[in-house]
């Protein structure tokens, strides 16, 4: 099995669930309690929360609240911020985000909240003048993604939130950066950015825990009310194994992120320039340079993206044709729809992300393998006449 899907998920690391197993065992103290016993799970939750401080680039420890995934630290900041400020009634977002930020929107917007989704270009890049434009003193929070998780492009957050401030300094920042973590390297003390979500999933923890990086002046409700776990900002008791899995996956990520910046990156790109070699009909739905390492967007011109995708489950590839959330469903990604990728590819996009567990004889396979899946799809394609002019116009 060939696995090019770790924007939708990663393999929990090895050393990460060794970790995890003595939580899951023997150590299985609730960290709240008195006794000695229960010293060992909340040391660990500590140490767990440096390792977090650090990944994030934070100042201080206390800066971190550990979630359940990216969609309840988006939650958390959005609905947490809102609550707090009911009087400034205007969010400013992109068409980009994620379902889990989007719908959060869409949720404000049926409370009467008025939302301005900011576009972005035929690369991906996000128009930030426009965003700039939008600004108003009753703009209560300006929403940006890190990364995207379709394209891999990356978003000017930094000098986003820079300008933010500067104009509305009470004006909240909210950056889902789930698809930045463990890609790119965060340092959000030298920022201006209020809040950063994260999900342990993409970086080699295992599923069912974030982590939300909170700015210490920045005032919240919280989102699930109870004991007094976080600092009584997200009641429950402490998931401490998987706490502990972040907090080493975390670890783990500082430690290669020289070789995902740059063998990740390469792999990547020669797996571009292998498709787009082989493969006449192919087309780099974004080709910037300022994308995470990992993750690239290729068009297949008039071939549907599902019969590509089960073509390469077939012999044993496992990629994505949108997002984790929207696949399973045949509406084209709201992505590539911002993007204005042409009608003609939109259908037939898939995205290939890599990880740090990827070998060159998956790049390899995949790049012999492409030409072969598109030769018989392309054969019983409906549009034969547009794939002959196709083939002319590129010589083939
Ligand atoms: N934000 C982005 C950019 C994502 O890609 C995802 C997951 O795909 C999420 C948020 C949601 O993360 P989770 O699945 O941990 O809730």
């Amino acid at each position: 099995m060939i696995y090019l899907d770790n924007n939708a998920t990663t393999a929990t690391d090895k050393k990460v669930l060794e970790e995890m197993l003595p939580f899951l065992s023997e150590e299985y103290a609730n960290p709240s309690s008195m006794y000695d016993f229960a010293k060992k799970p909340a040391s660990a939750i500590r140490e767990a929360r440096v390792k977090m401080r650090d990944f994030f680039g934070a100042k201080d420890e206390k800066e971190i609240f550990f979630t359940s995934c990216g969609s309840e630290s988006a939650n958390m900041a959005i609905k947490g911020v809102l609550n707090c400020n009911k009087e400034k009634r205007h969010i400013i977002t992109t068409k980009v985000e994620h379902p889990c930020v989007l719908n959060t929107y869409k949720w404000f917007e049926k409370q009467g909240y008025e939302v301005d989704y900011i576009g972005v270009n035929a690369q991906g890049e996000l128009n930030v003048d426009e965003l700039k434009e939008k600004l108003r003193k009753d703009t209560a929070l300006v929403s940006v993604m890190w990364a995207n998780n379709e394209t891999g492009v990356i978003h000017p957050v930094e000098e986003i939130a820079e300008y933010v401030k500067s104009k509305c300094p009470e004006t909240r920042v909210f950056v889902d950066g789930v698809q930045a973590a463990g890609k790119i390297p965060m340092n959000v003390k030298d920022t201006k950015i209020d809040m950063v979500g994260v999900s342990g999933h993409k970086f080699h923890a295992p599923k069912g825990i974030g982590a939300l990086y909170v700015k210490p002046d920045v005032r919240l409700t919280p989102l699930i009310n109870g004991g007094h776990q976080e600092r009584g900002m997200r009641a429950g008791t402490e998931n401490v194994p998987y706490i502990v899995g972040m907090g080493k996956a975390a670890e783990l990520a500082g430690v290669n992120m020289n070789h995902e910046l740059t063998e990740v990156k390469r792999l990547r790109d020669k797996l571009e320039a292998g498709i787009l070699q082989n493969v006449f009909n192919a087309r780099l739905n974004t080709g910037i340079t300022n994308r995470v390492p990992n993750t690239t967007n290729i068009g297949f011109e008039y071939v549907e993206g599902e019969l590509i995708l089960l073509h390469l489950s077939d012999i044993g590839v496992c990629a994505s044709s949108g997002s984790a959330c929207t696949s399973g469903s045949l509406e084209p990604s709201h992505v590539l729809r911002a993007m204005g990728i042409p009608f003609t590819a939109l259908h037939g996009s898939i995205r290939f992300s890599l990880s740090r567990f990827t070998e060159e004889k998956d790049i390899d396979y995949v790049i012999k393998n492409m030409p072969i899946i598109m030769d018989k799809l392309t054969k019983i394609s409906p549009f034969q006449s547009e794939l002959e002019e196709l083939r002319k116009r590129k010589g083939v």
